[in-house]
């Protein structure tokens, strides 16, 4: 099975980038992910809450106990739903610019309950901040509908191929149906048509979707601007192109460079809206980008405050 449409046959493009619905005003001028010019002045929170991964991406080293590292997959510890609140609680009384809270690992968010037990208390204690989600897209299509019952509002897919011999060659196994481990050409497949099946649900469902893809040269450079092609014609309003950082299988392999990375959106941004701010934040980022804080350390502090208040009164 091969996700349509084939590099023979591009579709045009859909512009879809001017925001026409409440949600789209409301994440493409509030999100610093989405907005280069809220990004400078709009926080977002990473709550590490999904540790587990339903899938094994061939550059992904996920780290759970980690302080010296600033890469996607790495967060200093994993909370649970309430453990998150409580941090988004001591964030939020302390900084005033916070506009998102976003769920992106240190797995796959969907592959873990607590994401969704930690959007739904957010929504009920914090509605006004953008609910945001980072998925590998293997279970979109199955919980879109519990995204939105939880109040999110963007999401981010990467998406690294469009045909699954390239699929192949980027993840190590892909979980199938019943979690056996998939490999080869056959979990290519399988992932790649939940993504776009998945992507295709959240755009139908309102959402503001960006679609991540890991740059691998001379393993998926040739199909990216196929992706961006597919992505902006299926409504995802932004693509984001990101270098990869050699590890794991991929530790020998050599990064793009900053002008490679400049001409591939350059030739992308024909199909889909290209993003270049982002810094590949971990799993328990805060604050600015560009600008983190830490999270344990503001917890601790508004800890602290409250007991000499406590003292004090
Ligand atoms: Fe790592 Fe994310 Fe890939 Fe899972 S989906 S293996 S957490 S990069
Ligand atoms: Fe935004 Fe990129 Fe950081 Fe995600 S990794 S929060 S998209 S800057």
């Amino acid at each position: 099975m091969s996700p349509e449409p084939s590099r023979t046959t591009p579709p045009a493009r859909t512009d879809t980038h001017a925001p026409a619905t409440r949600n789209e005003r409301l994440v493409l001028s509030e999100h610093p992910c989405f907005s280069r010019a809220a990004h400078g002045r709009t926080g977002r929170i990473h709550l590490p809450v999904a540790p587990e991964c339903n899938i094994q991406c061939g550059y992904c080293v996920r780290k759970f106990d980690c302080v010296n590292e600033s890469r996607p997959g790495v967060s200093s510890t994993v909370l649970s739903a309430s453990e998150a609140i409580e941090r988004v609680r001591a964030v939020v009384e302390r900084n005033g610019n916070i506009g998102a809270v976003g769920i992106a690992g240190p797995g796959d968010p969907l592959a873990n309950e607590a994401t969704f037990e930690t959007l739904s208390l957010l929504r009920d204690e914090y509605p006004e901040l953008i609910g945001c989600v980072s998925t590998n897209g293997l279970e979109l299509p199955a919980r879109i509908g519990d995204l939105v019952d939880v109040g999110v509002r963007s999401l981010t897919v990467t998406i690294n191929a469009v045909m699954p011999e390239t699929a192949a060659a980027v993840y190590a196994w892909v979980s199938g149906p019943a979690g056996e481990r998939l490999r080869g050409i056959e979990a290519g497949e399988h992932l790649l048509a939940r993504q776009w099946a998945g992507l295709r649900a959240a755009v139908a469902a309102g959402l503001v979707v960006k679609v991540n893809s890991v740059y691998l040269p001379g393993v998926n450079d040739f199909e990216l601007p196929a992706i961006a092609q597919v992505a902006g014609a299926a409504g995802a309003h932004m693509s984001n192109i990101l270098p990869l950082i050699p590890q794991a299988r991929f530790a020998n392999a050599i990064p793009p460079t900053p002008a490679q990375i400049h001409a591939m959106r350059a030739s992308c941004e024909e199909h889909i809206s290209q993003m270049s701010h982002c810094q590949q934040c971990r799993a328990d980022a805060c604050g600015l980008i560009g600008k983190d804080q830490d999270m344990e350390s503001e917890t601790l502090m508004a800890r602290f405050a409250d007991e000499y208040l406590e003292m004090v009164v």
